[in-house]
């Protein structure tokens, strides 16, 4: 048996699943994160999650792999994060984990282990920029079967490209007039209040937009393109062939995947203008899929993903 736990830390809630060798997940379980109790708490809840689907399964995992919000050294040691965990950074989680769970701990970025969900279980190839519009904008790059990590563990942060525009928007990161302060969630929610003086939710923005609203749809189509134009330019520098876009907002569908494809392919030149903008396919447990996978090649298990 070379079962792995795959365990998914969000700034929300801690999710976990056993992961067989062909990448099927099952014994979920899910609990919100204790984000503001400090890393200790935070380590608890995850290694009870964990714990709880090993009980379920009736198994004993051969390693545990986690996804988490933060950038990891390679020995799983917190060196970013922002402040949606409270005392993240500087956390030991590999060793943390590994003591409460007495297994060998992967851990990775979620967008980076989300990417390695998207190839494992989506149907990526072996090459792909994967974009993560939410929340937040995360991507990772994917070359040759593997996610690049970079010098500080941030690789293929996309969402924190400078727009060249001057609006005067506060990013999440601190920086000024980042595409993720327009086209994530909350900045299409934003610029829709912005317009229309009304805060509505990105899925009511979406069904307005669906039904005929003009200025919902203008809102969407605008980010769209605006993301489209961004990504263009790290395109260029990585040549990937095809971008993966996941995330809440790619679930708004066409009308936020066709702006971003039209403009995207608009704004290169050939070879670059063939990329395929194609949506994730992983589902919600992407992260933990991945970071499942990513365990089990460390532990010298077969993959659990055959
Ligand atoms: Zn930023």
């Amino acid at each position: 048996m070379s079962a792995v736990v795959g365990i998914d830390i969000g700034g929300t809630k801690i999710a976990a699943a056993l992961v067989r060798r062909d990448g099927r997940a099952s014994h979920r379980v899910e609990r919100p994160t204790p984000a503001g109790e400090g890393a200790e708490a935070i380590l608890d809840a995850a290694a009870a999650v964990a714990a709880a689907v090993s009980e379920r399964a009736g198994v004993v995992p051969v390693a545990y792999g986690v996804g988490s919000a933060g950038a990891f050294d390679e020995g799983g040691v917190v060196v970013h994060a922002t402040d949606h965990l409270a005392g993240w950074l500087g956390t030991d989680v590999a060793g943390g984990l590994g003591t409460r769970l007495g297994a060998p701990v992967r851990v990775v970025n979620d967008v980076h282990a989300a990417a390695l969900g998207e190839r494992a279980l989506g149907g990526a190839p072996d090459r792909f920029l994967f974009v993560a519009v939410g929340t937040g904008i995360g991507g990772a790059v994917v070359s040759d079967g593997r996610v690049l990590r970079g010098a500080s563990g941030m690789a293929g942060s996309v969402g924190h490209v400078r727009i060249p525009s001057s609006r005067r928007r506060i990013c999440s990161c601190g920086g000024v007039d980042h595409i993720e302060a327009f086209a994530s969630g909350p900045g299409i929610e934003l610029t829709y209040a912005e317009f229309t003086g009304r805060r509505l939710g990105l899925r009511e923005i979406g069904r307005l937009a669906a039904g005929g609203d003009v200025v919902a749809a203008q809102v969407i189509r605008v980010a769209a393109e605006d993301l489209g134009e961004s990504l263009a330019s790290s395109l260029v520098a990585i040549d990937p062939g095809t971008v993966v876009i996941g995330g809440g907002v790619a679930g708004l569908g066409p009308l936020f995947m066709e702006p971003l494809t039209d403009r995207l392919r608009g704004a290169l030149q050939p070879p670059f203008s063939e990329v395929e903008v194609v949506p994730a396919r992983a589902g919600n447990d992407a992260a933990l899929l991945g970071a499942a996978a990513l365990a089990g090649a460390y532990d010298g298990a077969a993959t659990p993903f055959g």
